[in-house]
């Protein structure tokens, strides 16, 4: 029989259920499970592509080039899974499959209705993936008590009377402020919270209890007593320094063997040491270095979250405290942060806006020859300024800043043109590139033949590329089928690599993607050079 973990958010948003899930995840699978994860989101958006990261944070993109939640993020760096747009179930896309289905005249004459059509939709989205599994852990996103995510969690109600009580359960994750005045942790909203499940036919198995000091044992029983589980059922989730600690901490508490007892597994190895190891060592990184992110989406830190979570893994590899500095290129005081920054990372972003401050960027890491790593949008800015200012191409521009530009160094490809206002241009998910032999990414990567996620619609214009080899900036990497630049490099530069792909996405904790890895190191030579 397949089996389930739902997790459910109450209180308020922004709890970190992906984290508390993705953990969770990870510690049944450091107990030898196979374990597959799925997000679902209860916006109307058909995928998060759309979406405005000031808003919602990262769009996360799979191998298969789905744009998603990022909690997929977290799922893939705890789990160290791949997932799939499959792995990420909207409203959208749901109530999408199912209008179609109507149209096509599939469902004979019937009245289509939010039950059963809606919630049948959404529980053969969740069952097309159980396959290969030992347990789904599906997170519904929101929070209780909203109007959007009812027909999910109606949906997740329903798993347990289709597949039985001992193979469905439910963890609801939620709130336990600190009131100051009264110097006292207050448990009444949870309370609401967990009643508010009840009364839509879901009682928890567990309540984890986020909040900024650890819970007294009184107020464990009093979550029990009035939520009816059992104490041990209740399970404290304080704020910690590292992500990467709360696996731990949610196994000191029991929770992954009273899971796996209530639905009837047995664990198969225990692979918990090599893990704990790791976590250990990343609180005794013995040195520090300091990059600057230069980017405008800077006030929101989720917006570059695959980044930073790189960055940090790529600072574990290299025994190294990362410590970030975030820029918004468009404040004129930010020169000086950038020059005491070991390194600099121009990220990713789209439209006009900070392009100006993001090539200004780049010509101080270029002249002061500090660690430069440009990602996407980064490495496109790498390419136009490169093209102002070591070619004489006064003016150059991409087509998406600038159409009429005479030099469109960045541009969209025509094929591209024909289909852009029927939307979908993007060049989304995996593709190759082929590197260069002895260049800075061949080295970083080990190997030639790589694979990386994309994300974005304009490229590095073929028409230039001899010019500006010339000038300096090399193409390093390319993909073949379509001769499309991937990597570019300055020559004379300690270190500086544009990419045109997204390799944030594939960093590991225990695995630093191997660019960062490198970028980072080269920042930890460039600081330990200049004390
Ligand atoms: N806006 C640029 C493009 O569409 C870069 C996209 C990105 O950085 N992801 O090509």
């Amino acid at each position: 029989m397949p089996k389930y973990i739902f997790i459910t958010g109450g209180v308020v948003s922004s709890l970190g259920k992906g984290i508390s899930g993705a953990s969770l995840g990870k510690l049944l699978q450091l107990n030898g499970l196979n374990v597959n994860m799925i997000k679902c989101d209860p916006y109307i958006n058909v995928d998060a592509g759309t979406m405005n990261p000031f808003q919602h944070g990262e769009v996360f993109v799979t191998d298969d080039g789905a744009e998603t939640d990022l909690d997929l993020g977290y799922y893939e760096r705890f789990l160290g899974i791949n997932a799939c747009g499959a792995n990420n179930v909207t409203t959208g896309s749901v109530y999408k499959a199912v209008i179609e289905r109507e149209r096509r005249g599939e469902f004979l004459g019937a009245t289509v209705q939010v039950i059963p059509h809606i919630t049948n939709e959404i529980k053969s989205r969740f069952r097309a993936l159980e396959k290969n599994h030992d347990v789904t852990i599906v997170e519904i996103g929101g929070t209780v008590g909203d109007i959007e995510s009812l027909p999910f969690l109606e949906a997740a109600r329903q798993m347990r009377q289709d597949l039985g009580p001992g193979n469905v359960i439910y963890v609801h994750v939620t709130l336990v402020p600190y009131i100051e005045s009264a110097d006292e942790l207050k448990t009444k909203p949870t309370q609401h919270s967990v009643n508010k499940l009840r009364e839509i036919g879901i009682d928890p198995n567990f309540i984890i209890c986020r909040s900024s000091k650890a819970l007294e044992a009184g107020i464990k029983d009093k979550i029990a007593l009035f939520c009816s589980v059992p104490r041990e059922a209740v399970i404290e989730a304080k704020d910690l320094d590292s992500i990467y600690d709360v696996p731990e901490a949610l196994h000191n508490q029991g929770i992954s063997e009273q899971a796996l007892m209530l639905l009837g597994i047995r664990a198969k190895r225990h692979d918990f040491e090599k893990w704990y190891a790791f976590t250990r060592r990343t609180k005794a990184l013995q040195k520090n270095v300091t990059i600057a992110i230069a980017g405008k989406y800077i006030k929101l830190k989720d917006s570059y979250k695959s980044l930073t979570e790189a960055l940090v893994h790529a600072g574990f590899a290299n025994d190294a405290k990362v410590r970030l500095n975030y820029i918004d290129v468009e404040d004129p005081d930010c020169e000086k942060t950038l020059r005491e920054s070991d390194g600099i990372l121009v990220p990713g972003g789209f439209g006009s806006r900070g392009i100006e401050g993001k090539i200004r960027a780049i010509t101080l890491a270029r002249e002061l020859k500090k660690p430069f790593l440009g990602i996407c949008l980064g490495m496109q800015c790498a390419v136009i300024e490169a093209a102002r200012n070591l070619a004489g191409l006064a003016g150059a521009n991409s087509t998406e800043v600038a159409p009429k530009t005479k030099y469109p160094v960045i541009d969209i490809l025509r094929e591209q043109k024909k289909v852009r206002d029927k939307g979908g241009t993007m060049r989304l998910g995996a593709y190759t590139a082929t590197l260069a032999p002895g260049t800075l990414a061949a080295k970083a990567y080990g190997k030639t033949e790589i694979s990386e996620r994309h994300r974005h619609r304009y490229e590095f214009n073929s028409k230039y590329v001899k010019l500006l080899d010339k000038a300096g900036l090399r193409v390093t990497g390319i993909y073949k089928p379509k001769k499309l630049p991937e990597i570019v490099e300055l020559r004379g530069h300690p270190w500086f690599v544009g990419v045109q792909s997204h390799p944030e996405f594939k960093s590991r904790p225990e695995q630093a993607h191997p660019l960062f890895k490198a970028f980072v190191e080269a920042c930890l030579k460039a600081r330990s050079s200049a004390a």
